[in-house]
């Protein structure tokens, strides 16, 4: 059997995850990748999206990731993100307010908008929904 790699989740509140795993699967600003033991070194920036992963017993585990930095090393993955909830952490009503609240602000004609921020929350809101409803794939 090939051998777990340790993935660490750190936001600058808390580690959301340190376990050892079997695979990590994570949404690459060039598309989703996936890192097994023994893989070649590379750092890359995440999309807003859903990261998920086997863990040591064969699992499949999600969590949110709101975009941030990935480290692959042989042997560890390490990702850096402002915010990340494992999907058993992820309320959907506060994420389906967010969702509104980003929705009216896009749709509103008010000049004063930064759309780019309203539009970075509403992916959050999305993804999040997505994962909480069953590992969603929406990266
Ligand atoms: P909100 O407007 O609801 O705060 P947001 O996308 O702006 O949403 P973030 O800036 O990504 O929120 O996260 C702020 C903090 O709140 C982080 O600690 C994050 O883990 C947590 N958080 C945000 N939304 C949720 C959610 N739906 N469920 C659980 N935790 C959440």
């Amino acid at each position: 059997m090939a051998e777990n790699i340790k993935l660490e989740i750190v936001t600058p509140e808390q580690y959301v995850v340190s376990e050892d795993v079997q695979i990590v699967m994570a949404p690459g600003t060039l598309g989703e990748f996936g890192v097994l033991f023994g893989h070649t070194p590379f750092l890359t920036s995440l999309q807003i999206g859903n990261l998920h992963y086997k863990d040591n017993s064969g699992r499949e585990q999600f969590v949110f990731v709101s975009g941030g930095f990935a480290e692959a090393l042989p042997d560890k993955v390490t990702v850096l993100a402002e915010s990340a909830e494992r999907v058993e952490e992820i309320d959907y009503e506060r994420a389906k307010a967010a969702y509104e609240r980003a929705q009216q602000r896009l749709e509103s004609r008010e000049e004063d908008i930064d759309y780019n921020r309203a539009r970075a929350a509403l992916q959050r809101a999305v993804a999040r929904m997505n994962i909480a409803q069953g590992g969603g794939s929406v990266h």
